[in-house]
């Protein structure tokens, strides 16, 4: 790319670079169009996952930064908001394209900060440009409705309109795809955005950011602040705000919702997952081991539409010893190194979890097939490493699964029947995705009608829906009532005013008060 060659961590817009006070680079704010350095005394550090070398730091912004970010958002708000649908419809235009010439670059920062493999990380920013194509889309979307004559010469119409400044929180594991959920979309509908990245991945929203400044968003419609807890807290509190998208855990999502909503803000809250793939034993089975094996340790299982457990029905019990053959032979390595497929976790404290998680399930009675821990990976000895990792004869009381893992881990149960397997999913207190495997038509649509989770995939290991459809993650994992993008992402950043006119010709004139309620 000619745009944007240098991305790193001296990249001028994203950190400024390693002075002698402070030894590593740190990321900047943005407030009303301009990248700078936070006058913090806090920072976080920010890792390479596959190395532990610190790379980075993140501020956790002041008060006063985070009053200037949100003030230059309500500015900026008043003159967005009344722009043309045409020039906001331009300006993402632009946008996608800036993103498309430059998926390699926010790949390698994605890499980089989270790391997962340079084509995972095109493929997180491809299905956020997904988005903002669509929020390109804008002029159709943002329709509203009209009904002539519902009384004699009286008509009525809606508009949609913006909420006002809207914010949102992301989590660490998809440092594109998420905040490209929410700004865009926010955005086009006229609203102005504060957004606070993962204090993880700060990197690539800043270069997001930046593309959005030269795609031609005025100063103070994108805002960026960073931080953790008093970040969050700040905007669930601050009354400017009108509306929360969170993307995350459950306990920061519970918690968000709440303090949010009791504020009188419109929240959206996407969170945690257990997400259960049935196989039936006349699936194609060479394809369902390849899914299974695929959707469950991609991104290293750190995807909240991992497949992270399959039930195998009758029969399919007998392919145990093939998934494990197809795990055995994916490759863990640094995610910028040729012909890795599993990177590495988070962080240490991600992978002692993810161990112990693993330990647990050994402890109440499951059988480790294959086990992660101790993988060495050369030239990364430090990395938060953990390998394809299977735990067969789970049962639904033991804590690996009641719990979700988040690593490159597959737990396998049993099941008799169809039955069994639904009543099993639907136990489960998460409703985020599920997948049935089968090539029966009848068992599909039964399971599709049955299942009480909101994202169900026939064939189809990880179903996150296009941006045209709405990503529909139902019970433990989504509070709120409208979903992230497609309609429903309109309907969440827009508000209706509906207008109810009368012309009447001169003739038909009221002769006196009409005093009763109007029919
Ligand atoms: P996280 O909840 O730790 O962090 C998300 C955001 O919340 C961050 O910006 C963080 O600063 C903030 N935060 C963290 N803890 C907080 C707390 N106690 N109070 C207030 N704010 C807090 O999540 P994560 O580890 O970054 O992401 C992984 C989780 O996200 C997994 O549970 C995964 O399933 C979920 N996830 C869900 C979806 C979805 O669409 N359902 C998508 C991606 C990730």
């Amino acid at each position: 790319s000619i745009y944007y060659s240098s991305v790193g961590y001296t990249y001028s817009y994203l950190h400024s670079s390693a002075s002698s006070e402070r030894r590593h680079p740190t990321t900047k704010l943005f407030i009303d169009g301009k990248f700078v350095e936070s006058k913090t005394s806090e920072w976080v550090d920010i890792h390479n996952p596959a190395t532990n070398e610190v790379i980075g730091r993140v501020p956790k912004a002041t008060q006063a930064e985070m009053l200037a970010a949100v003030d230059s958002c309500s500015r900026a708000y008043h003159s967005w908001s009344e722009t043309s649908i045409l020039t906001r419809q331009q300006i993402f235009l632009r946008y996608q394209q800036l993103i498309k010439e430059n998926i390699k670059e926010l790949a390698k920062l994605i890499t980089l900060e989270q790391g997962k493999t340079l084509a995972d990380g095109e493929g997180d920013v491809f299905r956020g440009l997904q988005v903002v194509e669509h929020a390109c889309g804008i002029t159709s979307l943002m329709l509203g409705e009209t009904l002539p004559s519902i009384t004699k010469d009286m008509d009525t119409h809606t508009y949609r309109l913006p909420l006002g400044v809207c914010a949102g929180i992301t989590p660490f594991n998809f440092p594109a795809m998420i905040p490209l959920w929410m700004f865009p979309m926010g955005m086009v509908c006229g609203n102005t955005y504060l957004l606070k990245p993962s204090e993880r991945v700060p990197g690539c929203a800043m270069l997001l950011a930046k593309m959005l400044q030269d795609a031609g968003a005025p100063d103070g419609t994108l805002n960026i602040i960073h931080g953790q807890h008093e970040a969050v807290n700040f905007i669930c509190d601050h009354p400017a705000i009108k509306a929360i998208s969170f993307v995350g855990s459950n306990q920061a999502g519970e918690y968000i919702y709440e303090r949010g909503s009791k504020n009188g803000k419109r929240v959206q809250s996407n969170m945690g997952a257990k997400n259960h793939g049935v196989v039936m034993p006349d699936a194609n089975k060479e394809n369902t081991l390849n899914q299974l094996v695929g959707a469950a340790f991609g991104a290293a299982g750190q995807r909240c539409m991992a497949l992270s457990t399959a039930i195998l029905v009758g029969e399919a019990r007998s392919w145990l010893p093939e998934l494990l053959e197809r795990a055995k032979a994916l490759r863990v390595n640094a995610g910028d190194q040729p012909g890795a497929d599993v990177g590495p976790l988070i962080t240490p404290q991600a992978k002692a979890r993810v161990e112990s998680l693993i330990q647990s399930g050994v402890d109440e009675g499951a059988t480790l097939l294959l086990d992660g821990r101790n993988v060495q990976v050369k030239g990364y000895e430090n990395g938060n490493f953990v390998g394809p990792t299977i735990l067969s004869k789970v049962t639904p009381q033991m804590k690996c699964y009641t719990e979700e893992i988040f690593g490159p881990v597959l737990l396998v149960l049993e099941a008799d029947s169809l039955d069994e397997a639904v009543g099993i999913v639907n136990k489960n207190p998460y409703g985020n995705g599920t997948a049935i495997f089968t090539t029966n038509g009848a068992t599909a649509r039964k399971y599709t009608h049955e299942v009480e989770v909101g994202q169900v995939g026939v064939n189809v290991p990880i179903p996150v829906p296009l941006p045209m459809f709405s990503f529909t993650g139902s019970r433990g994992s989504f509070r709120g009532d409208t979903n992230f993008y497609g309609k429903q992402g309109i309907y969440f950043y827009t508000q209706i005013k509906t207008v109810t006119s009368q012309w009447k010709a001169e003739d038909a004139t009221l002769k006196s008060p009409a005093v009763t309620m109007p029919t």
